[in-house]
């Protein structure tokens, strides 16, 4: 078992008999644990939705008598018992998949870094996709016991907030994440003083302290600038993810590569593998170099060898301007210091990232995590074609198929996705112990053995709870005062628990065409209001707060949902973020993504909503161009690459509509789904779970990322006994 680096605080006054309440909340196994977090809500219901599934604020806020009731009811405590030794369990378990396979390496470490965590709706430390994949990954690494640790900032006002205005206008506002409040712990030295790391930066030091996440057995360490030694400007260094302020980036981007790896060093850390997920942490190898060459006297050529065959690279950009690359002039300003140091010349320096671009010569941060790893992947097949193109020029001697960027496509965290009552019919049909084989594609086909009715009912349940949750959501925000009714009614009053109901929710990038089931509007309306079989859809999501394409794209949706020919039917929700992605990708009867193919490197809501039986109704790209098999859901579109993206969008538009229109919408209404049982469409959802579940799952994706790349690493760390 891991041994985290900080010490639990003792600050709730609880019951004896119930106070390890205090521990199990400070480590986010209970975030994928459903029991765990009934704990909670059999003390006080109310005040768990009120806290926003904070359970340090709720063991703060709790009242005294209920904790009082609770500690003298016998089921309570037998239910507290039963969660406490699950959790133990969970924790002591010497048998975990690792240990039993690998138990030789068990001493090893792997170093993985992202920008972002999406781990739980309480931490606003995520802005979208590759957040939620982090999370899932870190999550996924503690159930499979693997020696791993993870490296992140702490953003102490996180991603925005976001309101919608009544013209449709996306308007950001920020709130400070407060760390007493959330299950974060200070990393201490052995003098009981913060542990600090420093990197240096243009005429000064900025100082970072360092808290810990435990995530089931793994550690997640967040990096923090907010402390006194450091200026007002710095301080904020931190506050934000994504900022437009280069010299922000960069500096963010120092900090996380350069002062992550100081700060696996300050822990005590010597890992074997370094996985970089995504290019901001490029900045690792640099490190990595130096401490070769400045501690163990290595040249740069050996050093850069000796780094490069322990790292990993994966890449989530399909478009070239959407990496991550600095201006020259930004890179003489925070590195001019460190060129000389690595024994280059400023020039010998650049040519280790550079990336020639439209607007001239850049540093580019996949290119040098791309120059210096061993293993790197692209995060679907298409994405790995594509990325195999788009770097081609750093591999000019080979041909474009034997550009080495491999692919392993993404999944998700299969319990933190998974719907309770959905759960539920798993443990009973495919088996108790079915979370030890989720990538086992033979388990799945069990599904097949769910009743029609049983599966239908959950359905029917998580539509309805999605239905009322939307409609509690409008309620208190129309307490709250300063909207207009209709915006009351845009954000889903008037939705009907048992229509046809399709989610659209993910962030408002342009090339995912939130508004091409717009683009005709008379023959969508028609759809939408058809007598007794009418389509909802529901969107949902943010625009970067600095991006005006995507802020008029969610303008344009929202203008159309609050017209009344929609009759209430088209609804756009505030504030996407984990929690309500849950409800929605439950909820909801289809899935709808459109990305401007071939742009959606994976994609992942769309396996969520899969797991939950969910059909899902998407272009081809990404990962449902591996998942789609003719029966499991539907494509919109054809797989064939376009070169003309106005081309591209009429037809995906006139493809999304006609099947809409002649087969979804008739095979939902086929038996009168309102009080019959829809058995076709019963018949594509279990075929859709069993075909999809495992092989989209995080397990299935971290096996892989095991196999191909962290094992043979680990193996050649434990041969040649490279420490560094
Ligand atoms: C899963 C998830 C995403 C990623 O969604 P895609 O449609 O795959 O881009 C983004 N945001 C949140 C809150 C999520 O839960």
């Amino acid at each position: 078992m891991k041994t985290f680096r900080s010490q639990l605080p003792n600050h709730f006054s609880l019951p004896r008999r119930i106070n390890r309440l205090a521990e199990l909340s400070y480590n986010l196994w209970w975030t994928w644990n459903y029991d765990a977090q009934r704990l909670f809500i059999r003390i006080d219901r109310s005040l768990w939705e009120r806290v926003y599934h904070n359970p340090i604020l709720f063991l703060r806020q709790v009242e005294r008598a209920r904790l009082n009731a609770v500690t003298n009811n016998r089921v309570f405590l037998e239910f507290y018992d039963r969660i406490m030794r699950s959790f133990d369990q969970y924790m002591q378990r010497e048998d975990t998949w690792f240990r039993r396979n690998y138990a030789d390496l068990s001493e090893q470490t792997i170093a993985y870094f992202s920008m972002e965590y999406g781990l739980h709706e309480i931490f606003r430390i995520y802005a979208g996709g590759l957040g939620v994949l982090s999370g899932d990954h870190v999550k996924e690494a503690s159930d499979l016991g693997l020696p791993f640790v993870a490296v992140g900032f702490f953003y102490s006002e996180g991603y925005f907030n976001q309101r919608i205005t009544e013209d449709g206008w996306q308007e950001a506002t920020y709130t400070r994440n407060s760390l007493e409040d959330l299950p974060i712990l200070p990393v201490m030295d052995e003098l009981g003083k913060p542990l600090m790391i420093s990197v240096e930066l243009p005429g000064r030091i900025l100082a970072a302290r360092i808290w810990e996440i435990r995530v089931g057995r793994v550690p997640l360490y967040l990096l923090d600038t907010n402390v006194p030694e450091n200026s007002l400007a710095d301080r904020n260094l931190t506050a934000r993810l994504y900022s437009s302020d280069l010299d922000v980036r960069i500096s963010q981007e120092i900090l996380l590569g350069i002062g992550g790896q100081r700060a696996l060093r300050a822990l005590g850390y010597t890992p074997s593998a370094y996985h970089m997920n995504e290019g901001h942490s490029a900045f690792l190898v640099l490190e990595r170099i130096r401490e070769l060459m400045e501690e163990d006297g290595l040249n740069f050529k050996e050093a850069s060898d000796t780094v490069r065959t322990s790292n990993i690279f994966t890449t989530h950009t399909p478009v070239p301007a959407g990496n991550d690359e600095f201006a020259l002039w930004l890179v003489d300003k925070y590195f001019s210091h460190i060129w000389e140091r690595l024994g280059l010349t400023r020039e010998q320096f650049i040519d280790l990232a550079r990336h020639t671009v439209n607007w001239g010569d850049a540093f580019s941060m996949p290119v040098l995590a791309l120059r210096f790893s061993q293993y790197r992947n692209a995060v679907s097949e298409l994405h790995g074609r594509v990325s195999r193109k788009m770097w081609h020029f750093l591999w000019p001697d080979r041909k474009e198929d034997d550009v080495p960027i491999t692919h392993i496509t993404n999944g998700v965290h299969t319990d933190t996705w998974l719907a309770r009552r959905m759960s539920y019919l798993y443990d009973r049909y495919l088996g108790a112990d079915w979370r030890d084989h989720i990538e086992d594609e033979e388990l799945w086909e069990q599904v097949e053995n769910i009743p029609d009715e049983q599966l239908w009912a959950v359905r029917r349940h998580l539509k309805r709870k999605l239905a009322y949750y939307i409609r509690e959501r409008a309620r208190q925000r129309w307490r709250l005062g300063g909207i207009h009714p209709v915006q009351t009614l845009a954000s889903g009053v008037l939705l009907d628990p048992y229509a046809l109901t399709i989610g659209f929710a993910r962030r408002f990038a342009p090339y995912k065409r939130a508004n091409l089931v717009l683009k005709n509007l008379p023959r969508l309306l028609e759809l939408v209001n058809r007598p007794g079989m009418p389509v909802q859809i529901i969107f949902a999501g943010k625009s970067h707060p600095d991006h005006e394409g995507g802020k008029l794209l969610i303008q344009e949706v929202y203008r159309t949902v609050k017209r009344s020919e929609t009759a209430g039917r088209l609804v756009f929700l505030e504030e996407y973020d984990m929690n309500l992605a849950r409800y929605i990708i439950q909820g909801v009867d289809v899935w709808m993504n459109t990305p401007r193919r071939p742009n959606e490197a994976s994609g992942t809501s769309g396996q969520k909503a899969a797991l939950n039986g969910v059909l899902n109704f998407s272009v081809l790209d990404g990962w449902w161009r591996e998942g789609y098999n003719g029966m499991n859901g539907w494509a919109i579109g054809e797989d064939v690459d376009y070169t003309d993206s106005l081309q591209q969008d009429e037809a995906d538009a006139n493809s999304l509509l006609d099947t809409l229109e002649k087969e979804i919408v008739p095979l939902y209404y086929q038996d009168g789904a309102s009080d019959g049982l829809p058995t076709e469409w019963i018949a594509r959802i279990k075929n859709s779970i069993r075909t999809l579940a495992p092989q989209f799952s995080m397990r299935r994706m971290v096996l892989e990322y095991f196999r191909e790349m962290y094992l043979p690493i680990m193996r050649q760390a434990e041969d040649t006994r490279i420490v560094k």
